[in-house]
């Protein structure tokens, strides 16, 4: 047997002899993180239970979210209030619920699910949930490679003159994995796309919007902006959520999108619900107040999570500096670093991983179907594990990618 693997394999034991059990997997606020918000909790935030027109947030009313939490998210996302509507404790239900509805009801022409093959555009490598509600509803994806710009725009503009192709679902901000910013030329190309299908949608999900790891930030761009100036800001949904600046799954989410589509949006939501949680709204804006509010608490994040985004770099850098059948990203913000191994070893890389103790999301998730064509890329997600557990998380990755490069060569 080959020397180099041989002593690989040693390394390899001696990892599985101390029964770790580490997780780089999912994309996770680690303990000090949450803690940075736990004064959302504490019940003097909530006053005398008014919002600041009056309205008692422990009762019915308010269908679209009360003006403090539309105010904060206005000044985030750069939208007027008006074109906001603030929802429940996660954005994904909100896309879920989206595509549901435009299967159902339609998007302005007949409703998704009666017109025969449609299909989404999907930049890769992506966001595993994203791909899961697409294929839940039998919508085909077809993959769109990124690049360090954004989507290949040339090929999404190729695309979208068959009207079965209904839409795109991106993260335009720090993506997931990649953390790459679409650039202002991609989201010019975004603005100005002109799509057969008249019931076209792009997802517009800013999850990471405000998620920068130093002050050496990514620019934000508001695509409403840039729409509203092609006519075409009726094309974007874009959604956001507190998921990972107070609590996951415990937050507020919302919906940002043009006068028609809010109206047609509201109306349905009637008939869905009589009003989200606005004690959790009113906690959320009495606690954050503002823009300023939430980069300073941000900021903060950034100085639990950047020492662990640079643990995970270095020790890349350490192993694979020299090769270049090795790339990985280094984001300025979100919550992941997307790695690429050599061709046709990210599935054993991930499995020995797990053999060694260390958990990482699957090989595939990144990719619609589970599908990586070129069975490559291994999402990192560096902030849930403290820093001692993610440095030999991040060695025991590398020495497992080391074997599998070498079986394959064998
Ligand atoms: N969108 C992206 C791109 C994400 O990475 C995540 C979580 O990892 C979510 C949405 C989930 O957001 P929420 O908790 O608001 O559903």
């Amino acid at each position: 047997m080959n020397s180099e693997l041989n002593s690989l394999y040693e390394k390899f034991n001696q990892y599985k002899d101390m029964n770790l059990s580490l997780n780089m997997a999912r994309g996770k606020p680690g303990k000090a993180q949450l803690d940075l918000s736990n004064g959302i909790l504490n019940p003097e935030l909530l006053g005398n239970y008014k919002s600041e027109d009056g309205t008692e947030v422990r009762n019915y009313g308010v269908l679209d979210g009360i003006s403090e939490c539309k105010r904060l998210y206005s000044e985030i996302l750069e939208v007027p209030e008006k074109n906001i509507i603030v929802f429940g404790n996660a954005s994904l239900t909100i896309m879920y619920d989206y595509i549901s509805q435009c299967m159902v009801f339609g998007a302005g022409d007949k409703p998704w699910a009666s017109q025969e093959g449609i299909k989404f555009l999907c930049p890769v490598p992506g966001y595993d949930r994203h791909f899961a509600i697409l294929e839940h509803f039998g919508i085909e994806m077809i993959n769109i490679p990124m690049n360090s710009e954004g989507p290949d725009m040339d090929m999404i503009d190729e695309y979208i003159k068959d009207d079965k192709v209904k839409g795109i679902i991106c993260v335009p901000m720090y993506a997931n994995p990649n953390g790459i910013t679409y650039s202002e030329n991609v989201i010019n190309r975004f603005a100005s796309l002109k799509p057969s299908a008249k019931d076209f949608r792009v997802i517009w999900d800013n999850a990471y919007c405000v998620h920068h790891l130093s002050d050496d930030a990514d620019k934000f761009y508001n695509i409403f902006e840039y729409a509203d100036k092609c006519g075409t800001s009726d094309l974007f949904i874009e959604v956001a959520s507190t998921s990972k600046i107070s609590f996951p799954g415990a937050g507020i989410s919302v919906m940002a999108v043009s006068d028609a589509n809010i109206e047609a949006v509201k109306k349905r939501m009637t008939v869905q619900t009589i009003g989200y949680d606005k004690i959790n709204q009113l906690r959320h804006a009495a606690y954050f107040k503002n823009l300023d509010g939430i980069k300073a608490h941000m900021k903060k994040h950034a100085a639990e999570i950047k020492p662990k985004f640079d643990i995970v770099l270095e020790t890349l850098n350490k192993y694979f500096s020299d090769s270049d059948s090795y790339k990985w990203t280094d984001p300025k913000g979100g919550y992941f670093i997307s790695f690429d191994v050599p061709e046709g070893c990210a599935k054993r890389t991930v499995e020995l991983c797990k053999e060694a103790g260390v958990t990482l999301t699957g090989a595939g998730a990144t990719y619609p179907y589970h599908k990586d064509p070129k069975d490559s890329n291994i999402r990192i997600a560096p902030t849930f594990p403290d820093l001692d557990e993610l440095k030999l998380a991040t060695e025991i990755l590398c020495v497992c990618a080391e074997i599998a490069e070498l079986e394959k060569n064998q």
